[in-house]
């Protein structure tokens, strides 16, 4: 099955009690045993096993043609869990990239996950630092995100789990701003492809969700699968039947964000007012070409400079009338903000730079209501 189908049908099934086209929401938390004390299709405790987040994990293994999913309660979960499972048999050092998303900063700097393991960052679009950094002492994961959030850094995936593989680590790629509509992490040789649902796979902001896809099975896989049952982080059935109702329109909608981002990147572009518009699928953008080599499609997400500084910028994201100056991406509704003052002083972003996370209104009313907020500065 393509891509469109495989969303619609994967994990579904017209329901054998009551021919309902769509999946029944099954929000019983525990299920009978047998007589021969068995369960019916092993569901015994919804924490351990639930049919609705089954249905999503089933939906999004096909999806990104992997071996398995382990949904969790949120992307940040997900992360977690995944660098939680590293086998203690492999080096505890990680190599992550100095632009990631801010929330991964957080989690090491703010909990015992930063202390329990090694961390280091690099530019990951340098392949001679990402090298040295890999070989200086034993790694045991390599951590990539691309398009990289804010700036829109795009790493060559394939390059750079060629470096991490050499020494035997394993490699993660935080999927969220491609989509998996446009980036396939797990056919360009990544062990894991992970996603904030929550994003452009929900869709709607409207539901909070994680997901790690798996390339084959593991230990490391099986480590995921346990810590979900049993640190019990897991997302309610309504909101894995939310997910799925999203995924089914994820085509549709990643080319509407795309058409769209590329109708206000070059507004953008040509407004005399912006400096530098970052956006994978211009020209202009300096990984162009790896953007092209490896995605299929440059999504909603970009980010642009104004002339000036934080006040020039604050000014436009403050001056915004239909656009939504709030946190997160890949919505319906379109999202502006200043990054550096949500950051703080842990921030690299810069102080000009606002993040605008492309919805699906009509891009004329987009420019429009970007062009009344430059002309306030
Ligand atoms: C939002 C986001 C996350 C975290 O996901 P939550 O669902 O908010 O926990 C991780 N990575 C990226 C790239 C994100 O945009």
């Amino acid at each position: 099955m393509q891509f469109e189908s495989k969303a619609i049908h994967i994990g579904r099934q017209v329901d054998p009690n009551t021919g309902a086209v769509t999946t029944p929401i099954h929000l019983s938390s525990t299920y009978e045993r047998q007589g021969d004390g068995l369960y019916i299709n092993d569901t015994m405790y919804s924490r351990s096993k639930n049919p609705n987040r089954r249905s999503l994990e089933e939906c999004l293994t096909s999806l990104e043609n992997g071996f398995d999913t382990i949904a969790f309660s949120s992307g940040m979960a997900a992360i977690t869990a995944v660098i939680e499972s590293l086998p203690t048999d492999k080096p505890q050092r990680i190599i992550l990239p100095v632009e990631m998303y801010f929330g991964v900063k957080l989690l090491l700097d703010k909990t015992d996950i930063g202390r329990r393991f090694e961390f280091e960052m690099v530019d990951m679009t340098d392949l001679k630092a990402v090298e040295k950094i890999i070989n200086e002492k034993p790694t045991g994961m390599v951590w990539i995100e691309s398009p990289s959030n804010p700036q829109i850094n795009i790493t060559d995936i394939k390059a750079v789990v060629a470096l991490a593989e050499k020494v035997g680590a394993v490699t993660v790629v935080d999927n969220t701003t491609a989509s998996p509509l446009y980036q396939q992490p797990l056919s360009l040789g990544a062990d894991f492809s992970l996603h904030s649902v929550t994003k452009y796979i929900g869709g709607h902001s409207d539901v909070l969700l994680g997901a790690v896809i798996a390339k084959e099975n593991s230990e490391m896989l099986e480590s995921m699968r346990l810590h979900q049952a049993n640190k019990g982080g897991v997302p309610s059935p309504f909101e894995c039947w939310l997910a799925l109702r999203g995924i089914e329109t994820l085509a549709i909608r990643m080319r509407a964000h795309s058409e769209n981002a590329m109708a206000v990147a070059k507004f953008l572009e040509a407004h005399e007012k912006v400096s530098a518009v970052h956006y994978p699928g211009l020209e202009t953008h300096p990984s162009y070409e790896i953007a092209k080599n490896q995605m299929s499609g440059y999504g909603g997400l970009l980010s642009f400079e104004v002339v000036g500084g934080e006040k020039e910028a604050l000014k436009v994201a403050n001056s915004v009338k239909m656009i939504v100056q709030a946190t997160s991406l890949g919505s319906t509704h379109s999202y502006i903000e200043h990054r550096a003052s949500v950051e703080k002083e842990l921030t690299i972003s810069p102080e000009s730079l606002l993040r605008l996370s492309v919805g699906l209104e009509n891009a004329i009313d987009i420019k429009a209501d970007l062009a009344q907020a430059l002309d306030n500065i």
